[in-house]
């Protein structure tokens, strides 16, 4: 199974912590270069100076706000006029919390910014590049909610199938240049949107973190919480060669939690 990337570039969003840091590691580890994107260049100097690399590989950072839609123009078209990249992993932080009729009109206009826009842009950006090459893989990173809508996440649901439907139109424009687009639909797992999640579950009904936690997990076969570098290893393999006839499809790693078929 071909699973090597050297030579190629891969430009991994929301890459500062979590399933996106998990995922840029695995990328490096096959032999990617790769761009981790996040807000903050103090943790990504640190995230870029840990990923594995050998002599040839060569690992770069870009410090921005993925809704900053002007800053990610210029900065993500200055960095593929230089380097082209071949691997893009569409990712950053989930919306609050909430019920659907609850929230606002600029809550889903901020949830559309920071996930469809910002993946738009980036996918207008980097396709032309992965177009010369001939070769290409686009990833994003959405939820299990694209298939089965989650209690109390209103504005997630919402914009996690707007994206999947972006996305599963975009495979079919991309096909014939050999790039393909795939979703990874990632179970709970253990990171801060996790704690964030328990946190609000815990306000909300006023249960203590145990009870919350059982709760969870005795709706998952596996009876336990994910650990990112296992959503990051589904995340790799849709990037690899190996992948290369798999597109347009959502993949949960959820450790069977989804009860759809
Ligand atoms: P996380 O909160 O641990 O990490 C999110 C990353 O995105 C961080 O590096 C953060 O700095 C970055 N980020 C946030 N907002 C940003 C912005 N505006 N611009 C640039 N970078 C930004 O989240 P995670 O658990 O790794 O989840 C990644 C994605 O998967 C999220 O969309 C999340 O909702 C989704 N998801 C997570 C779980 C889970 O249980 N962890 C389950 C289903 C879906």
């Amino acid at each position: 199974m071909d699973l090597n990337l050297a030579g190629r570039h891969a430009l991994v969003c929301g890459a500062s912590e979590g399933i996106g840091r998990a995922a840029a590691h695995e990328l490096a580890l096959l032999g990617a270069d790769v761009t981790v994107l996040a807000r903050r260049p103090e943790a990504l100097a640190e995230v870029a100076a840990a990923l594995p690399r050998v002599a040839s590989q060569q690992h770069a950072t870009i410090a921005l706000d993925v809704a900053d839609a002007v800053a990610l123009r210029e900065t993500v078209g200055r960095l593929v006029a230089t380097r082209p990249v071949h691997i893009l992993v569409n990712n950053t932080g989930g919306p609050p919390g909430g019920r659907a009729l609850d929230a606002g009109a600029d809550d889903y206009l901020a949830a559309f910014q920071r996930h469809l826009l910002a993946n738009q842009a980036l996918a207008q950006l980097t396709v032309p590049g992965m177009r010369t090459a001939g070769w290409g893989r686009i990833v994003n990173i959405v939820s299990t909610s694209v298939k089965e809508p989650i209690p109390n996440l209103g504005v997630s649901n919402t914009i996690r199938g707007a994206v999947a439907s972006w996305a599963k139109t975009l495979s079919r424009e991309l096909g014939a240049d050999g790039i393909t687009v795939n979703n990874v639909l990632p179970g709970y797992t253990r990171t801060q949107r996790l704690e964030q999640i328990l946190h609000d579950r815990i306000q909300a009904t006023g249960k203590d973190e145990a009870t919350v936690s059982a709760t969870m997990l005795a709706t998952v076969p596996a009876g336990r919480f994910a650990e990112a570098h296992e959503i990051a290893a589904a995340i790799a393999f849709l990037a690899s060669p190996a992948a290369g006839y798999i597109s347009g499809v959502s993949l949960a790693v959820d450790g069977g939690r989804m009860q759809s078929i």
